[in-house]
């Protein structure tokens, strides 16, 4: 037995979005609500901090520190998973500490998280340091990587895709916003281990293809290990389109207004500005280039990031739709 802590309302629903597909003429369109996976306003990381929870406890650890952008759905889960389970939290955001609390941020300090600013280029510095120093100081920290994304919050996908079996859904393409690669590497692992011969779609949020694919077949690789044999996948094996990055990570162009926009208005469906927002324009788009062959059922599964819909900046460029 793999060691997890329920937290997640699951399974999660799988509902049908008849009014996008029509719009777009394109294939029937399933989606997965992992933003609603339970835990505050929900998404893909729940799932994850599931298994890294139970890890943090057999370590007996007393601090969960983990790191992210300012908008990090991540740090909100977990911070939000420490309040619920009297664990401190120190979250390393890079960011303007000056900009104001909104959206996902607001959400952190309700925690009650500590939050040390850092800049992008030194995140993985400030990390490892802030590490040292509450390790010293006694404080039983433990380490959670961006985005939750080794091998054992991968374990959240690997079960998720079971879960999707299980409801019965069988979609030819499952299409997702990927960018720490755990939600990739967890479904591709998922795939394999219960014989699931639908493609794993995933959009990049902002890593090239080809990074993208070696962090997630690695990570797939070794998240096997935990079901006691080895399997090992190839970068070539893992698909990733990274036609969407636009102007690069957090930055919400007009095709990823328009992808909300459209979500909204013909599903009362919320994506983000960040993951979901992206990954919706690239499926329109595929749909739109005629990707999908006709007769083909295409999951997107939601992510969840709809809190940073109320970042200020985001919000403000948003009501003028
Ligand atoms: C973290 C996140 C992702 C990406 O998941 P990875 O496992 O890091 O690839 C996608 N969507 C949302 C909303 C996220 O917060």
């Amino acid at each position: 037995m793999i060691p997890r802590i329920r937290i997640a309302h699951l399974p999660t629903a799988v509902e049908s979005l008849p009014r996008l597909s029509t719009a777009l003429g394109g294939p029937k369109i399933l989606v997965k609500r992992d933003d609603q996976t339970g835990l505050a306003m929900g998404g893909n990381k729940t799932r994850k901090l599931e298994f890294v929870l139970a890890e943090a406890q057999a370590h007996a650890a007393r601090t969960l520190i983990t790191v992210g952008a300012v908008q990090s759905n991540h740090c909100r889960q977990t911070a939000a998973l420490a309040a619920r389970f009297g664990y401190r939290c120190i979250l390393v955001l890079s960011g303007d500490p000056t900009k104001g609390a909104n959206g996902n941020l607001l959400l952190d300090h309700l925690f009650g998280a500590e939050i040390v600013w850092t800049s992008k280029a030194r995140r993985a510095e400030t990390f490892k340091q802030t590490f040292d120093e509450a390790w010293a100081a006694g404080e039983r920290p433990y380490m959670i990587p961006l985005g939750a994304s080794n091998a054992v919050g991968a374990l959240g996908y690997v079960f998720a895709l079971q879960e999707m079996l299980d409801q019965g859904v069988h979609p030819d393409w499952i299409v997702f916003a990927s960018s720490s690669g755990g939600t990739q590497a967890g479904l591709m692992l998922g795939a394999e281990l219960h014989g699931y011969k639908g493609r794993i779609f995933g959009i990049s949020v902002d890593e090239s293809a080809n990074t993208l694919k070696g962090i997630a077949a690695r990570l797939a690789s070794e998240t096997s290990e935990r079901f006691g044999q080895r399997i090992q996948f190839e970068p070539a094996q893992v698909e990733v389109n990274e036609d969407y990055i636009g102007e690069g990570y957090a930055v919400m162009g007009v095709r990823e207004m328009e992808a909300i926009q459209l979500f909204a208005k013909m599903e009362g469906l919320l994506l983000d500005p960040v993951y979901t927002g992206r990954a919706g324009a690239g499926l329109i788009d595929l749909i739109r280039t005629g990707f999908f062959k006709p007769g083909e059922t295409v999951l997107f599964w939601h992510t969840g990031g709809t809190p940073a819909l109320f970042a200020e900046s985001y919000a403000a460029r948003l009501s003028s739709l």
